[in-house]
């Protein structure tokens, strides 16, 4: 437990002194807004696809440190997978943060993600770590209007 404890702090760190994939993209396919009016977090995820392939994802924005350093860890993790993939893989984020991680999920599968699970002990971080996520997904629906946690 004192691992992942420190893991999930040095990825949260690392994560948010040097975001990954932190630029405006200029000739991103869609973009959108993600909003957490409890904590104030605001990004803009900007994504390019290729068929149904996710070929580039980054965003801009400021937020809390877990924010932020969430929206970096998706961005290295959904880049050049297929839209259903990272679909799929927003169900697992969202059960590991919210604590239903039991039966199906594998976290040897989530990789780097596994270490938000140390989220699920604090509720009210739980829309922090999620929005990048709740962006991405709309995105991927092809929702048009901002995305907020509330
Ligand atoms: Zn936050």
């Amino acid at each position: 437990m004192t691992d992942v404890r420190a893991l999930y702090q040095e990825v949260i760190l690392d994560h948010n002194k040097n975001p990954r994939n932190f630029r405006v993209m200029e000739d991103a396919d869609q973009f959108l807004e993600g909003y957490n009016p409890l904590c104030g977090d605001r990004y803009v995820l900007y994504l390019r696809m290729n068929g149904e392939t996710i070929s580039d994802v980054s965003f801009t924005g400021s937020g809390c440190a877990i924010s932020k350093a969430s929206a970096s860890v998706m961005s290295t993790i959904v880049k050049g997978r297929k839209r259903e993939e990272a679909l799929r893989l927003f169900e697992q984020f969202h059960d590991l943060v919210t604590g239903h991680n039991d039966s199906h999920i594998h976290p040897e599968n989530l990789g780097r993600l596994a270490v938000f699970a140390g989220v699920s002990e604090f509720p009210a971080r739980v829309k922090c770590a999620s929005l990048a996520w709740h962006t991405l997904k709309a995105i991927l629906q092809e929702q048009k209007t901002a995305v907020t946690t509330e």
